[in-house]
């Protein structure tokens, strides 16, 4: 998965880190770096939406503890077949 633009760090690094990102558990710098590819990333900022809203459903859904990957895939899938035009005009 690619914009086909060159990035420092490369898109499919930056999407297995996204939920890292998200949690707050990769280092200050690892988010900046992240931050700066989402700014500069169209298709791994449309991800990054994504998880956010994921995130939100399971934050009200479940208390806050995470979700088991199956239930993350479900909503994934979910909101990416509503939500992108959302995200996208958002
Ligand atoms: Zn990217």
């Amino acid at each position: 998965m690619s914009c086909g633009k060159p990035h420092e760090i490369d898109c499919a690094e930056i999407l297995q880190e996204v939920y890292l990102f998200l949690d707050l558990e990769c280092s200050d710098e690892r988010r900046a770096a992240i931050q700066h590819h989402l700014d500069e990333c169209p298709g791994c900022l449309r991800e990054y939406g994504i998880e956010q809203e994921v995130r939100a459903i399971v934050q009200r859904c479940c208390g806050g503890d995470r979700a088991p990957d199956a239930l993350r895939e479900r909503l994934r899938a979910k909101i990416a077949a509503l939500g992108v035009a959302a995200l996208e005009a958002g």
